[in-house]
């Protein structure tokens, strides 16, 4: 229901049902037809179809109303639409009336009644009015649109929660873009709500916990099996693989996700060391490209769900939801990944997403529009982001500890900052501490050098250091490196622990952990390349051995 609506008002029941009539019989191809029983009921309803970002072409109104003039009820509509043509219904006695509204309120016509035949006294002035509006209208965008205040944690939550779920939105920043206020307005939500959630739908969720608004934008559609050959855990490029792979093998597959589809690849602007894609592709889009796949061989989705817990029960492996449920499967793919460490800064964790982000620089680049923005970390991810925002903010230092930045990043994103005039390398660099008022606005960096301390003007802080494995919910038996990394293969039975765990007379296959039919792939794995491709590799070799795993039990 797209079509751009009409609205007429009238109190009178028998003269509104007459035009509405009238106006459908000719119209209603390619407009809808709305009516209102009073000038109240007429501001609700033009409130409402802003909120869904529909168009507004026309409102005519019955100039003698109990409760509001017709020509105030045009007049306050303008707010909403100022574009729409605003036309006044009146009796032959009120024409001078409806002539001096016309001058006075800026109304585009007055149609006298009764209109009849409504071929001579209705359709041309109509026809003419439509055709007007058609050439001034630009189609509003519609869709989901996310109103917030850009420093916000909780907008960066909900906006962090849209892009890992590949769900387009709108982000309207309340202090910067024009005509939000009104948007909020007409969605019946204030300033103190904030962040506000419109649905394409209309349904307005004010400052929504998170559960809310996965529930509302991603339905988990139920899983289908009691017992899976192959449950992956973790959507990043070493599970999506997985899934594509699993399930082209005509194995029962489910994929989980605790936050949504990509993983940290998900989170990047552009990859350009992925093979076939010669001027790169975006995380999202290599993203969206792997969920089409892997749906289309049959792989279960179930997304957003956090896995807490894992547990054997002879050939089983119990996988626990955060939610409370239970999965079963026979083998399972740990390709959890990892995410950044805490950048050891005094004040730190008081400005996390009012300024400070781990990664999410593409989900936050547009918010840093002539910002001054600081890149922490030496690796490719801080490069490409550095890049990535440079494009956006007036100003990027990037800082890293270390003289230079060759053992650590690649040579193509080297040359690349150093031909950006707005990036600035601070070599042997670190961040000490973080200040400002309600939000990020100032960092104090030291340099290694001479152990000066200098403080610098910022509004965004991104980092990108150091790494931290996701394997926190994996039982005991499933041994880990120092750091916490997942042992598979080799490295597994060379472990100390080993003997304790495994009780079966081969050795673990290559990306098999310490617990037998438990597998890892990706970044989660103790010796990972930390690379799309080998996640993407690792991904494919594990259904490979879960295969043979599955020939053996
Ligand atoms: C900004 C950025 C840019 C990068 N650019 C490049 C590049 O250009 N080229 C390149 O080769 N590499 C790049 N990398 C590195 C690359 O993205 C990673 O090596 C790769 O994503 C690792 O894939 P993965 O599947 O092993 O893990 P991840 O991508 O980390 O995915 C792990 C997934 O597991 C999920 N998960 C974790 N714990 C749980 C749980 N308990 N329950 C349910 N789900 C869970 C997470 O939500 C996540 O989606 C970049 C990384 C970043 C951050």
């Amino acid at each position: 229901m797209n079509e751009p609506v009409i609205l007429v008002v009238d109190d009178d029941p028998q003269v509104l049902a007459a035009i509405r009539r009238d106006l459908r019989s000719r119209y209603r191809d390619e407009y809808r037809v709305l009516s209102a029983n009073s000038g109240v009921a007429a501001l609700d309803t033009v409130k409402e179809l802003k909120a869904r970002g529909a168009a507004l072409a026309m409102l005519i109104s019955d100039q003698r109303m109990p409760s509001m003039l017709g020509v105030d009820v045009l007049a306050r509509s303008r707010e909403f639409y100022p574009i729409a043509r605003r036309v006044l219904l009146t009796a032959y006695s009120d024409i001078e009336a409806a002539i001096r509204a016309i001058n006075e309120a800026h109304l585009d016509h007055y149609l006298e009644k009764p209109w009849d035949p409504p071929e001579e006294r209705l359709f041309p002035a109509i026809d003419d009015l439509l055709s007007t509006w058609q050439a001034a209208y630009q189609p509003e965008i519609t869709g989901l649109r996310l109103i917030g205040y850009q420093w916000s944690p909780r907008s960066h939550e909900v906006k962090d929660f849209l892009t890992s779920n590949l769900i387009p939105y709108r982000w309207c920043d309340i202090e910067r873009d024009p005509g939000t206020l009104r948007l909020l307005e007409a969605a019946g939500a204030s300033a103190h709500e904030l962040p506000v959630l419109i649905l394409e739908n209309g349904t307005v969720l004010r400052n929504p916990p998170m559960g809310q608004v996965a529930e509302c934008l991603c339905p988990n559609t139920p899983v289908t099996h009691d017992l899976y050959e192959l449950i992956i855990i973790g959507a990043g490029p070493a599970g999506l693989a997985a899934a594509v792979y699993g399930a082209s093998e005509g194995m029962r597959t489910l994929l989980l996700d605790g936050r949504g589809p990509g993983g940290q690849a998900g989170t990047s602007s552009k990859i350009e060391n992925y093979l076939g894609f010669p001027s790169g592709v975006s995380g999202s889009e290599l993203t969206r490209r792997a969920v089409a796949q892997a749906k289309r061989f049959g792989a279960e989705i179930l997304v957003p769900v956090s896995v807490v817990g894992l547990s054997v029960d002879g050939g089983y492996k119990r996988v626990a939801l955060a939610d409370g449920r239970e999965l079963v499967a026979r083998a399972v793919i740990t390709a959890t990944g990892m995410t950044y460490r805490e950048l050891p800064a005094e004040g730190i964790s008081d400005y996390i997403g009012a300024g400070v982000y781990y990664g999410a620089a593409s989900t936050e680049a547009y918010s840093c529009r002539d910002c001054r923005v600081v890149v922490i970390g030496g690796g490719n991810a801080a490069g490409q982001s550095a890049v990535y925002l440079s494009r956006f903010a007036r100003e990027v230092s990037l800082v890293v500890r270390r003289e230079g930045l060759n053992a650590t990043m690649s040579h193509y994103l080297i040359q690349q900052l150093a031909a950006l005039p707005n990036v600035r390398i601070r070599h042997c660099t670190v961040a000490e501490r973080v200040e400002g008022q309600g939000r990020l606005e100032r960092v104090w960096l030291r340099s290694l050098v001479n152990q000066s301390l200098s403080a610098e003007n910022v509004d965004a802080l991104f980092i990108f250091i150091g790494t931290r494995p996701h394997s926190d919910w994996l039982p005991p038996s499933v041994l880990r490196n120092a750091k916490g990394f997942v042992l598979t293969g080799r490295d597994a039975a060379i472990a100390e622990a080993f003997p304790k765990t495994w009780k079966e007379a081969r050795e673990p296959m290559l990306l098999e952990t310490s617990v037998p039919g438990v597998f890892a792939a990706g970044d989660v794995r103790a010796g990972a390349m930390n690379r799309v491709a080998s996640a993407v590799a690792e991904g494919a070799i594990a259904v490979r051995l879960v295969s043979d795993y599955l020939a053996q039990t």
